[in-house]
């Protein structure tokens, strides 16, 4: 029997983020939009504390209105804790112009929301169908897809993007990878009933704590809505082996590391088995070619610390939107100077603090006491997601600026 081929103006792999605000974008062009998603949803994701950056991009896809209706818990800013030291950023109270406040989310509940945004504005999307292969040599780029009922068939599209996250289908297929520069780190997480009643704790904010004697071992704490929240350790993988047992008794035991962590979750109850992820940064040798481009997590992973991943997920589908807007047009469109420049700039500010976070020189910015109100505006900007924003000296020559400030908070 000949397999069936099917054709479309854009293929999206994945529906995660990336390829929901993607699919979004590109039907307000009046585009043929089908998306595969592997799994069925809603499925477990992880990545829940979002940055205000990224409700500029749920806004340009017409998103917003169902996510704020989902009712997830409002956040305005980071707090950092190490040991009896304490402090917090206001994401209203920052140098860039934009959202200064956003959410912390369910990821299972969140990527719904939005996958059901992009079939409700005309998307196809088709759960538990499988990108397997694709062929960059024919006329039209196209993909083989396997569905979980056995059945296979072929898509013929206009454009592929590939917005499959970890799945990383096109950087494998087309051995586009390449190793990250960051040793290799794990992170253990779950989500809890945290039963905190402490007075002042602050549920609008993703709380990271720093452990007590390992500078570049830490905890998030992000509080969801309903009296849950979601918590995780992250370190070097050689350091997460030391801990046996299972991953919740891994978890709990490195969490009660920290006294004041311990505290806070006295009464928390453990309901959820954690998990455990290693190795996630990832890079790739190119983050598009002939018919294709990478979105989000597909073509580069730089680390949790900052909560990045969903902001430049969303930012690369709206850089790439743009860029497809011209193609079909008919204009020439350089993938490098239009997407792969302009999305690299923001990755690497967040490149240059990830660094900064794990060799100290960062906790010691962010924990210094006699900071310049303006310096704290401009890196909370860069922590509300702004690292694309060229008027702040941060972003603009980051390296640089942030060695001084090290040295001065020193
Ligand atoms: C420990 C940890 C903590 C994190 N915390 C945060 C945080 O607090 N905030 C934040 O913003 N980010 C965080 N991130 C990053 C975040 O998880 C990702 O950056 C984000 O999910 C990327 O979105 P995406 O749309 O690119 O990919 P994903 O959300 O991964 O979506 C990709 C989709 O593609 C599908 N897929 C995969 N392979 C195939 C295939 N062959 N065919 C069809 N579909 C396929 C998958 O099933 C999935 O649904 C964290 C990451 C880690 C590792």
């Amino acid at each position: 029997m000949q397999t069936r081929v099917e054709q479309c103006d854009v293929l999206i792999i994945g529906a995660g983020p990336a390829g929901s605000v993607a699919a979004a974008l590109l039907l307000k062009q009046g585009r043929r939009v089908l998306v595969l998603e592997r799994e069925q949803f809603p499925r477990f994701s992880i990545g829940e504390s979002l940055l205000p950056q990224s409700m500029e991009y749920l806004q340009q896809a017409g998103m917003l209105q169902a996510v704020v209706e989902a009712g997830f818990q409002y956040k305005n800013g980071a707090a950092f804790v190490r040991g009896d030291r304490y402090t917090d950023f206001d994401f209203r109270d920052k140098h860039s112009p934009g959202w200064g406040t956003t959410y912390q989310v369910q990821r299972a509940q969140f990527d719904q929301v939005l996958a059901n945004e992009a079939e409700r504005q005309g998307a196809q999307v088709r759960y538990q169908h499988t990108v397997t292969a694709f062929d960059a040599d024919a006329e039209k780029p196209r993909v083989a897809v396997r569905h979980t009922d056995g059945t296979e068939y072929i898509v013929e599209a206009g454009f592929v993007l590939d917005a499959s996250g970890f799945g990383r289908v096109l950087s494998r297929l087309l051995q586009l990878e390449t190793p990250s520069n960051f040793p290799v780190r794990g992170a253990i997480f779950t989500h809890i009933e945290d039963g905190i009643d402490v007075p002042g704790f602050d549920r609008n904010k993703i709380r990271i704590t720093v452990h007590p004697e390992h500078c570049d071992v830490w905890y998030w704490l992000i509080p969801f809505a309903g009296g849950r929240c979601s918590i995780g350790v992250v370190a070097e993988t050689a350091f997460l082996e030391q801990f046996k047992g299972s991953e919740t008794e891994r978890l709990q035991t490195l969490v009660m590391q920290d006294p004041a962590s311990r505290a806070l979750l006295e009464n928390a109850r453990w309901d959820t088995p954690a998990r455990q992820i290693v190795g996630y940064s990832s890079n790739v040798k190119s983050l598009w070619g002939k018919g294709y481009a990478l979105l989000g997590n597909a073509g580069e992973f730089l680390d949790p610390v900052f909560s990045s991943g969903v902001t430049i997920a969303v930012k690369s589908a709206s850089l790439a939107a743009a860029a497809l807007q011209r193609q079909f047009a008919g204009e020439t469109v350089d993938w490098e100077s239009e997407y792969a420049i302009p999305l690299k700039k923001g990755v690497d500010t967040f490149r240059t603090f990830v660094d900064s976070w794990y060799s100290g020189g960062f906790q010691k910015v962010i924990f210094y006491e006699k900071q310049q109100p303006e310096v704290r505006r401009m890196i909370a900007a860069i922590l509300a997601g702004y690292a694309w924003d060229d008027s702040n000296p941060y972003v603009k020559e980051s390296k640089r600026r942030l060695k001084t400030l090290e040295e001065i908070c020193s």
